[in-house]
């Protein structure tokens, strides 16, 4: 899901502006990631 709102990356806290990245859910919270940056860890989870 596309973050609507800025927010700061919690992988590589840097500002994600909005649109830039995804919005996940949490332990009940939301959280904000670039989309590069899931990406990314997805490619090293498969790797
Ligand atoms: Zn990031």
């Amino acid at each position: 899901m596309r973050n609507k709102y800025a927010g700061i990356c919690y992988r590589c806290h840097g500002n994600v502006p909005a649109g830039a990245g995804h919005f996940e859910r949490h332990q009940g919270k939301w959280r904000t990631q670039h989309a590069d940056c899931a990406i990314k860890a997805k490619q090293e989870k498969e790797s």
